[in-house]
């Protein structure tokens, strides 16, 4: 089986409030890039790699992947003004005959060994897709604008869900060739009728958006 990554990094990261993208943020002595892409390059179960970086900062992330010595980045290529479309952009680089695409935002850099394998594994049981999430534990509130609580949602069976998603290639392929957009790649599984496992994510797998995360993340490395 071939396993393509594809490590979505094209994100602005507006609210670090930085001068360089997210993925080029400092987590550590690195940007934080660094982190999961030389994750991903040590998986035994990734064969090869398409990084999506940020448009006109695709030569740092090449520079960074050859520092890092991961051999497995195949393509570097610039991302969209969606997260849909820099996926859509980093599938025009895997083979056609690629058999199961794993999509990771850079902005989660704690990728374990662990969730990669249990992700992967309900493919060979006939899952289109499989994604790693946490049953949410606080209590749901739909609120308005002016802030005044408009309902309160039941949490049952609500999960929230991270990435590495994976996919066998031609579910996400046709997914993806449908256009639109969506904040992750199972909804255009979903949509078109694709069945999509959940499996227990790692709350390590935080995403970074605040400063606050960084300084969490960085902590949990040292
Ligand atoms: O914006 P958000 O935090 O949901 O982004 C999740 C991941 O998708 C991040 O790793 C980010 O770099 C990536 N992304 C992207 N292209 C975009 C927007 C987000 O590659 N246009």
């Amino acid at each position: 089986m071939s396993v393509w990554a594809i490590l979505v990094a094209a994100g602005r990261g507006e609210r670090l409030a930085l001068d360089q993208p997210k993925a080029f943020a400092k987590l550590g002595e690195d940007p934080l890039l660094a982190e999961p892409l030389r994750r991903l390059d040590e998986s035994e179960w990734v064969d090869a790699i398409v990084l999506v970086a940020p448009p006109g900062w695709e030569e740092p992330a090449i520079l960074l992947a050859e520092e890092l010595g991961c051999g497995k980045v195949s393509a570097c290529v610039p991302g969209g003004d969606t997260r849909a479309d820099s996926v859509r952009a980093g599938l025009a680089e895997v083979p056609a005959d690629a058999l199961v695409v794993l999509v990771h935002d850079a902005a989660r850099p704690l990728l374990s060994a662990e969730v990669v394998e249990r992700v992967l594994a309900p493919l060979s049981e006939g899952w289109d897709g499989a994604v790693p999430g946490l049953p949410v534990a606080d209590t749901l509130k739909r609120v308005g604008a002016d802030g005044a609580v408009a309902e309160t949602v039941s949490r049952d069976g609500l999960w929230a869900v991270q990435t590495p998603q994976a996919f066998v290639a031609e579910a996400l392929r046709a997914a993806a060739a449908e256009g639109g957009d969506a904040t992750d790649c199972a909804s255009l599984v979903e949509a078109r009728g694709g069945r999509v496992k959940v499996v227990p994510g790692d709350p390590q797998l935080l995403k970074v958006t605040t400063a606050d995360d960084l300084a969490k993340i960085a902590s949990w490395l040292a």
